[in-house]
C-alpha cells in the first residue's frame, strides 16, 4: 500500500469531529483556517460557534460594521485578520456573488489570504490538488523525507511546497492536507515523536535512520519585515503637532510625528493605534507629501508623508486627550530636536518646499 493510501486510512480513524470540516464548504473552512492562525483548536471552538452563528454566509460578514467583527474576534488578537476577514468578504459579495472563486491565483488576491489560507481552502472545500504547507506538515515532510537543511532557511519553503506537491494524493487532496496537518499535531510532535503509532512510519526517513531527533533543523534568521506607514504633519500657525503614545512599536519613549502602519501587517505590535486611526478618520483628506524609505534594524518600512493644515487646533488636542496620548506644537525649525530620529530630517524635507 502507498504510504498516502496509508495515511488517508489512519485519517479517516483518527480525525477529529470538527464542526468547520462537517460540510466541505468555502466559507466555514476559510473562518476556521484564519481563526487556527492564532490559538489552538479548543480555545478557538467557542469563538468560531459564536462567529458563525452571527456570520453565516460572507454576505452576513460583508454587510457588518467593522466594530461589530471585531467585538465577535475578542479573545483571537490580531485585529488585523478579522479586519482582513471582513474586507475579503465584500470583496466576494461584489465580484463572486459570496462564493469563492476555484483559482488559486484569484483566492490569493482576497485581502489576508496567503499562500497556506488559500491552498488549505481550496483544497478541503473544493479538492484541488493543492498542498498546504504549515509548521506542522514542514516537520512531517522533512523527517518523511530526510530534508536536513535549516527549515527556518530562506529556501526550505521552495524545497518543501516541491516535496508537499510530489507527495499530495490527488485523489483526496483535502483529506491528505488534514491528514498531514493532523498528523504533525498528534504523531510527529517537536520533540519525541510517536513513529510506533505512524501511519509512514515504514518509510520514513528519521524513523529509519534514528534522526528525529535532529531533523529538522531550526536556525532562527532574523527575517527582514517590510511595512507600509503613514506619519502625519498637522500644522497650526507656524507650529507642528508632535504627540507621545505609550502603545506604540517604536519611539514610545519620545515625542514623535504621528504614525502608524498600514495595508499587511505581520503581528498585533505593528497595529495602528486606535489614535491614529481616529485621526485618519476625522481628516479623511490629508494631502499626500510623498514618500521616503527608513529603516530600523530588520525593519524595512516606507512611509508616506501626509499634510493637514489646521485652522484650530482643539480638535487634534481633545482627540489625543481622549486616547491618552500626550501633544504638544513645535517650531518647524526645532522639529529635529525636539523628535530626534532621522524620521523628522527625512519628513522635513518635504516641508521645505
Ligand atoms: S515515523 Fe515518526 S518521524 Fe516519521 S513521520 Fe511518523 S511520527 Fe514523524
Amino acid at each position: 500500500m502507498s504510504p498516502q493510501k496509508k495515511l488517508q486510512g489512519w485519517y479517516q480513524i483518527h480525525k477529529r469531529d470538527l464542526p468547520f470540516r462537517k460540510k466541505k464548504q468555502a466559507y466555514p473552512i476559510w473562518v476556521s483556517e484564519v481563526m487556527l492562525q492564532q490559538t489552538r483548536v479548543n480555545a478557538m471552538l467557542p469563538l468560531y460557534d459564536s462567529f458563525m452563528k452571527r456570520f453565516p454566509t460572507p454576505e452576513s460578514l460583508a454587510s457588518a460594521e467593522e466594530e461589530e467583527v471585531l467585538s465577535y474576534w475578542k479573545g483571537l488578537g490580531y485585529y488585523s485578520r478579522a479586519r482582513n476577514l471582513r474586507k475579503a468578504a465584500i470583496f466576494l459579495v461584489q465580484n463572486y456573488n459570496g462564493s469563492f472563486p476555484k483559482d488559486l491565483n484569484l483566492v490569493l488576491k482576497l485581502p489576508g489570504v496567503g499562500n497556506y489560507t488559500a491552498r488549505a481552502i481550496l483544497s478541503i472545500a473544493y479538492d484541488l490538488p493543492l498542498a498546504v504547507l504549515d509548521g506542522n506538515v514542514k516537520r512531517v515532510l522533512s523527517r518523511y523525507f530526510g530534508y536536513t537543511e535549516n527549515i527556518l532557511g530562506s529556501k526550505a519553503d521552495t524545497d518543501l511546497q516541491q516535496k508537499a506537491d510530489d507527495f499530495l494524493n490527488k485523489d483526496h487532496p483535502g483529506d491528505h492536507n488534514q491528514a498531514m496537518m493532523e498528523l504533525g499535531a498528534t504523531l510527529c510532535l517537536p520533540e519525541s515523536p510517536k513513529c510506533l503509532l505512524c501511519p509512514l512510519t515504514d518509510s520514513c526517513y528519521a524513523r529509519i535512520h534514528q534522526k528525529t531527533g535532529e531533523i529538522p533543523l531550526r536556525v532562527k534568521e532574523k527575517k527582514q519585515i517590510q511595512l507600509s506607514a503613514e506619519i502625519l504633519v498637522f500644522d497650526f500657525k507656524d507650529k507642528i503637532l508632535l504627540v507621545k503614545e505609550p502603545k506604540m512599536r517604536f519611539l514610545k519613549e519620545m515625542f514623535h510625528l504621528p504614525y502608524g502602519f498600514i495595508g499587511e501587517i505581520p503581528e498585533e505590535t505593528y497595529e495602528p493605534t486606535s489614535f491614529f486611526l481616529a485621526l485618519k478618520e476625522l481628516f479623511p483628506s490629508l494631502l499626500a507629501l510623498g514618500k521616503f524609505k527608513h529603516t530600523i534594524t530588520h525593519h524595512k518600512m516606507e512611509f508616506s508623508v501626509l499634510r493637514q493644515s489646521l485652522k484650530e487646533r482643539t480638535q487634534v488636542e481633545t482627540l489625543a486627550k481622549n486616547f491618552g496620548v500626550e501633544s504638544k506644537w513645535v517650531q518647524l525649525s526645532s522639529l529635529d530636536r525636539e523628535f530626534p530620529s532621522s524620521l523628522a530630517s527625512k519628513v522635513k524635507k518635504f516641508l521645505l518646499y
